[in-house]
């Protein structure tokens, strides 16, 4: 059972209630295709707003619940939908990965 944390935009909450995230995971597409187990979403939720400093917060609490995985949605890193990618991506993930280490599965992308 793969169980996985969604970090999205707060910026990009107006645009998109996260539909094409949770079709990804329920078809296995995506950052998701060749998972072969199940998966649980422990979570769905913003980095907290610009910059990204609560997002070590976030992740906390969702790591907090059993989250395994931690997944930056594509409106975070991709821009998706409006093509405008948070510029505070890579510190995001970079503080993150410091935090958490490598007994979490990170994910860069969702679709
Ligand atoms: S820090 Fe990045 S991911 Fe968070 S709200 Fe701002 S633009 Fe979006």
């Amino acid at each position: 059972m793969v169980k996985v944390g969604i970090i999205r935009c707060a910026q990009t909450e107006d645009y998109c209630p996260g539909t094409t995230d949770f079709l990804m995971i329920k078809n296995k597409q995506g950052a998701f295709e060749g998972v072969e187990e199940d998966i649980d979403i422990i979570g769905f939720i913003n980095c907290g707003g610009c910059p990204g400093k609560k997002v070590i917060l976030r992740v906390r609490e969702l790591v907090k619940r059993g989250a395994d995985t931690i997944a930056f949605a594509s409106c975070i890193t991709k821009g998706n939908p409006i093509g405008y990618a948070c510029p505070f991506s890579k510190k995001m993930q970079d503080l993150v990965k410091k935090e958490f280490g490598d007994g979490i599965r990170y994910m860069d992308y969702t679709h």
